[in-house]
């Protein structure tokens, strides 16, 4: 739970320099879910405002990629390399992000772009929560799969702990550390700046770990870049906030000064995960109405993520679709 609430209370702070921050992000190619980065923010590429004109939610990179222009109305099972179930699947969430529209002509569903794909993308950054080093878990073999994989730009370790040189001397260079302290006036003190990984060549992504040995599998460009788009348009389209605040009367907003949807347990005296720890079963539970908030208003307020973009015509899309 310490790692919970460390991760909540640091996107909340990194929201103020980042425009976009996201949590619990998978970065391999290789093994789905296999590396999930705790924190992933991005910073602008060239064309960033055109990507928060364009919809707010996650465009599936499979949609992106597919053979279709804007105006250009090709048929759907035709657009994807996809069984034909799969490609309406991928022509229903398109449309469904506000990307695709569709139409019947000559009886068959045909799709075009609603707009061109913007370079939106800067730079990836992930950050690795461990807020007590005496507690490490993963943390080495988790540094060391970013490093050799390089989907992301930077690769930082979070902790609250104190950093000692063996620390620093034990993690790849690459790796940026940060000494974590919400008490203080500036909660972040960079104790080394990571490296830029190589996030456009090969990677090497470590796979399976057996007794003497561990599966690694080369990982190309094109895969990398097509993982990086998947990582950013989830960033994009999730966030990073818990979905409402729990149903208990000693549940209150926030401890962090703007942010109304960190969910704050008087009875516990911390933040919680709402999902996991409440309901009847824990033992300071009293029902009661969950305090008023809403993620998406204040995710608008205080990131580039723009909840209203191009909602008329993905309205419009799905109307006359039905
Ligand atoms: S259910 Fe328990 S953990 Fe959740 S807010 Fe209520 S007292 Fe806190």
């Amino acid at each position: 739970m310490r790692e919970f609430a460390f991760e909540l209370r640091l996107c909340a702070r990194l929201e103020r320099e980042y425009p976009i921050v996201a949590r619990q992000l998978g970065t391999s190619v290789r093994a789905a879910g296999g590396r999930i980065v705790d924190v992933v923010c991005l910073t602008r590429g060239p064309e960033f405002d055109a990507r928060v004109a364009l919809t707010p939610e996650t465009i599936p990179a499979a949609v992106v990629e597919a053979d279709v222009g804007v105006g250009r109305w090709r048929r759907v099972t035709d657009v994807f390399d996809a069984a034909p179930a799969r490609a309406r699947d991928l022509a229903d969430r398109g449309v469904a992000a506000g990307f695709l529209e569709r139409e019947r002509k000559n009886g068959h569903a045909v799709v075009s772009r609603s707009a061109r794909y913007p370079d939106w993308i800067g730079d990836v950054v992930g950050i690795e929560n461990k807020p007590d080093l005496a507690s490490p878990g993963d943390l080495m073999s988790q540094v060391r799969h970013d490093v050799s994989l390089g989907v992301l730009d930077f690769a930082i370790l979070a902790t609250e702990s104190y950093v000692t040189r063996a620390h620093l001397n034990r993690l790849p260079p690459e790796i940026g550390v940060w000494r974590v302290d919400f008490d203080a006036g500036d909660p972040i003190e960079v104790v080394r700046e990571p490296e830029r990984l190589d996030s456009s060549g090969w990677g090497i992504e470590p796979g399976e770990r057996r007794p003497g040995r561990c599966d690694v599998a080369p990982v190309a460009p094109a895969e990398k870049a097509r993982q990086r788009l998947r990582v950013a348009e989830r960033a994009y389209g999730k966030g990073w906030r818990t979905d409402g605040l729990p149903a208990c009367a000693n549940a209150t907003r926030g401890c962090e000064a703007g942010v109304d949807s960190l969910p704050f347990c008087e009875y516990e005296g911390r933040l919680v995960d709402a999902a996991s720890e409440c309901g009847p079963d824990c033992p300071g539970y009293v029902p009661g109405d969950a305090p008023a908030t809403d993620p998406d208003a204040e995710r608008a307020a205080r990131s580039a993520w723009e909840p209203n973009a191009s909602s008329a015509r993905r309205q419009s899309g799905l109307d006359r679709w039905s």
